[in-house]
């Protein structure tokens, strides 16, 4: 084949086609793609052996050849030689990603705690700090200080110097403004916006980013979805229930790439209800169910009771045994929480004109034969699951690993597509 180009698969990359002028600038152009197709490959399915990299990637032998050649020679990947079968003839060649050619930090901040973690250019973690967040009041500014302290323990224990780490990728509950690193509202400080680029400067020449964590996990629940089922996805939307409520949906753009987005669920309103919520108004889906949500009509307390900071794991447990025993006000808690969230899903279909599937995470999923009913009744209540049909629900108990894999992938991903090797 002339032009590998016309082979590129732009839903495999998730890179746009770009415009170029000259065939010079169309060479180049291609073959950085093809630096991405090649790494990438490696990065989900390696080490491999030069003939399935050529199956893997759909580009020609001889130019899966050229680009290993120049990765290697710049550093990006590693051969290695392993016995063939039997230990008889020649050994085979494997090509592997070298893990130290480059490093991303992942920082997930949770009401509870912070953890940072270090991975290598493989997408391995190396490292991992966690951090209890001191429940007491700490400002913005004491808290950035402690996040950069953590950084570089992190870097030192690994005996790296910042200039190793390439991407510091960080999550949060709450609005992530899309452009800069700037966290505008956030459960754990409300209205004082935190700064991450600023507060990293001269920490190394790394990029800085700030997800809102919804957004992550469901980037990496429609990567694996995709692996396992081997189909590309149309849309994936997925729910974070814990103490705040998040959302992500994933769908597919015109370049066949899936664009993931967090909107504001948590704080979209719901009902007139009067339940104030973390964020300063009145009756959002999270002040009905949010764990402060559940716990405060549990106890029959009045909706305009200030949220608790925080509803440990025990106490809903605690909720849910009662509610599984019968206790009224504690069913109907629960119920009133699944109703909030069925609403708001059925809207959020109505909107997508989709049915998309709806994968519900986070430590909130252990309540789910509290919750189903009112899930399942606020979605059938609209005239979109009436005349489309209920969507397909999954339920994803773990939410950790797939937040850290959410920011390991995109940074991973950003790094490939930028190498102009
Ligand atoms: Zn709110």
């Amino acid at each position: 084949m002339l032009w590998e180009e016309h082979a590129v698969d732009h839903s495999k990359t998730g890179e746009k086609p770009q415009m170029t002028t000259g065939a010079k600038a169309s060479t180049e152009a291609v073959r950085h793609q093809n630096n991405g197709l090649v790494l990438t490959a490696l990065r989900r399915d390696g080490p491999l052996a030069h003939t399935d990299l050529s199956g893997v990637t759909g580009l020609s032998s001889s130019t899966v050849s050229s680009i290993t050649a120049a990765l290697e020679k710049s550093g990006l990947i590693e051969r290695r030689e392993v016995a063939s079968v039997g230990g008889r003839g020649r050994p085979r060649v494997l090509f592997g990603r070298r893990a130290s050619a480059a490093h991303v930090i992942a920082v997930r901040i949770s009401s509870h705690a912070v953890q940072y973690s270090l991975a290598d250019f493989r997408g391995t973690m190396v490292d991992r700090i966690e951090e209890a967040r001191d429940q007491g009041a700490v400002s913005p500014q004491q808290f950035l200080t402690g996040f950069r302290t953590a950084l570089d323990r992190l870097t030192s224990r690994s005996r790296l110097q910042p200039d190793a780490i390439s991407t510091v990728s960080i999550s949060s509950k709450g609005l992530a403004d899309r452009e800069g690193a700037r966290l505008s509202w956030s459960p754990v400080f409300g209205y004082e916006p935190l700064d991450f680029e600023a507060a990293l400067q001269g920490f190394g020449a790394a990029r800085v980013h700030l997800f809102n964590e919804s957004l992550l996990v469901t980037h990496a629940l429609a990567t694996r979805l995709e692996k396992t089922r081997g189909v590309p996805l149309a849309s994936l939307a997925t729910l974070s229930l814990g103490h705040s409520i998040g959302l992500g949906v994933a769908m597919r753009d015109r370049y066949g790439a899936l664009d993931v987005r967090a909107p504001n669920f948590g704080h979209m309103l719901h009902a007139d209800d009067g339940k104030l919520c973390r964020c300063g108004a009145r009756g959002c889906i999270e002040a009905s169910a949010g764990f402060y949500g559940i716990l405060r009509t549990a106890f029959e307390v009045p909706p305009d009771t200030i949220p608790a900071q925080f509803v440990p794991l025990t106490e809903m447990e605690k909720i849910a045994t009662r509610a599984r025993q019968g206790h009224r006000a504690s069913q109907y808690a629960f119920r009133q929480a699944g109703l909030a969230l069925g609403q708001g899903l059925s809207r959020l279909l109505s909107l997508a004109e989709e049915t998309m599937p709806i994968a519900i995470t986070g430590p909130g999923t252990r309540f789910m034969d509290l919750l189903s009913r009112g899930i399942d009744e606020g979605l059938a209540q609209s005239l979109h699951v009436k005349v489309r049909g209920s969507p397909e629900i999954l339920i994803i108990t773990e939410e950790e690993t797939l937040v850290f894999e959410g920011h390991v992938d995109r940074a991973l991903t950003e790094i490939e597509q930028g190498l102009g090797v």
